[in-house]
């Protein structure tokens, strides 16, 4: 079903195609600019500047590494709930707090009504999608994840307003789809923290995509995925993109009980390591999900945004993604094929 969307989206991308989470490290003297910025040292056009300019290094990097479908990089983003928070109206910027690992943030707080404030990616996805013939993702923080990492002093449920953040967001999502974005992702790391919200995040998410003729990803990380399996199975999206490379390859395990039926990008590569994966070990990682799931439904990417390495560690790493693709790809067309699961052959041809 997922690639007959592909297809009447006239997206033509090769077997196992190849992408990122969403962020890449940001190069120093914007790191440097951002701060400037912050403290009126530097004019909004002269930050700008350096944020084309790294958006622009990200997607000739993407283009001459062979990466299939690429990101913006998120070069011009903070933090991936304060980015939004700090757009739309209802919301107040709160104190700074320690949210998981060494991830700081200013939590915002909800108190008003949330509103659309007018696009908030899209002037960015259309100037990046004009580099480059490949198609280029735009990417959505969710609403259950920007209700979870928010306070909530204004709604009076955490359902009520993470429903509403949904008919919101809906409104970037159809902004980005008129501006020609086809493939949408939407972030959502938090949502398997709370297994009994997790039909929020359903309902959430069919808010933000019912009827639109796009190709969307829901990506989540950091989850006990367990718990809300087969749930998972229940968001309306084409594909779930999910850490594979550390003890979430059990992953595939849960599956192999109760087949997966949409399509996976499966996270190969540990962001949180320095060290660079070999790319067998890479080809080792994609195989096991080939011997779960017909190849013609997975997708291969970095187990979450790369954003925390150093600009040659995520060029390293992207690196060994294409490289282990390409080499499963090979011992795929030379029919060297692990046979897939039954069970989930029958379940994509149902
Ligand atoms: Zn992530």
């Amino acid at each position: 079903m997922s690639r007959q969307r592909l297809q009447d989206l006239r997206l033509a991308l090769p077997l196992l195609p190849t992408s990122t989470v969403g962020s890449f490290p940001k190069p120093p003297e914007l790191a440097e600019a951002r701060t400037r910025f912050a403290r009126d040292q530097i004019t909004p056009s002269e930050l700008e500047s350096l944020e084309k300019k790294a958006t622009e290094f990200w997607i000739r990097t993407q283009e001459e590494m062979g990466v299939d479908v690429l990101v913006d990089g998120e070069q011009y983003r903070g933090d991936m709930v304060a980015y939004f928070a700090e757009l739309m109206d209802g919301f107040q910027t709160g104190g700074l707090v320690r949210s998981y690992g060494n991830r700081y943030y200013h939590k915002p707080v909800i108190t008003g009504a949330v509103k659309w404030p007018g696009p908030m990616t899209v002037a960015w996805w259309k100037w990046t999608q004009g580099l480059t013939q490949k198609p280029v993702k735009g990417m959505l923080t969710g609403p259950y994840t920007t209700m979870d990492w928010s306070f909530n002093d204004y709604y009076p449920s955490r359902h009520s307003a993470c429903l509403a953040l949904a008919r919101e967001i809906r409104k970037e999502v159809e902004t980005l789809i008129e501006a020609g974005a086809k493939i949408i992702q939407i972030d959502e790391p938090a949502m398997s923290v709370r297994p009994e919200e997790f039909p929020f995040a359903i309902e959430a998410l069919h808010i933000l995509t019912d009827g639109l003729p796009a190709y969307f990803i829901t990506h989540s990380c950091y989850g006990a995925f367990e718990t809300i399996y087969p749930d998972m199975l229940k968001l309306p999206v084409h594909n779930l993109d999910l850490a594979i490379s550390n003890s979430a390859l059990d992953l595939l395990r849960l599956f192999e009980k109760d087949p997966f039926t949409k399509d996976l990008s499966l996270g190969v590569l540990d962001v949180h390591s320095h060290t660079i994966e070999s790319v067998d070990r890479v080809k080792e990682r994609i195989m096991r999900g080939v011997g779960v799931l017909p190849a013609d439904r997975l997708w291969v990417d970095p187990d979450c945004g790369l954003k925390t390495r150093t600009p040659k560690e995520a060029i390293d790493k992207l690196r060994v993604i294409v490289e282990g693709t390409r080499a499963v790809r090979e011992a795929l067309a030379a029919g060297r094929t692990i046979r897939p699961a039954r069970a989930a052959r029958a379940k994509a041809s149902a």
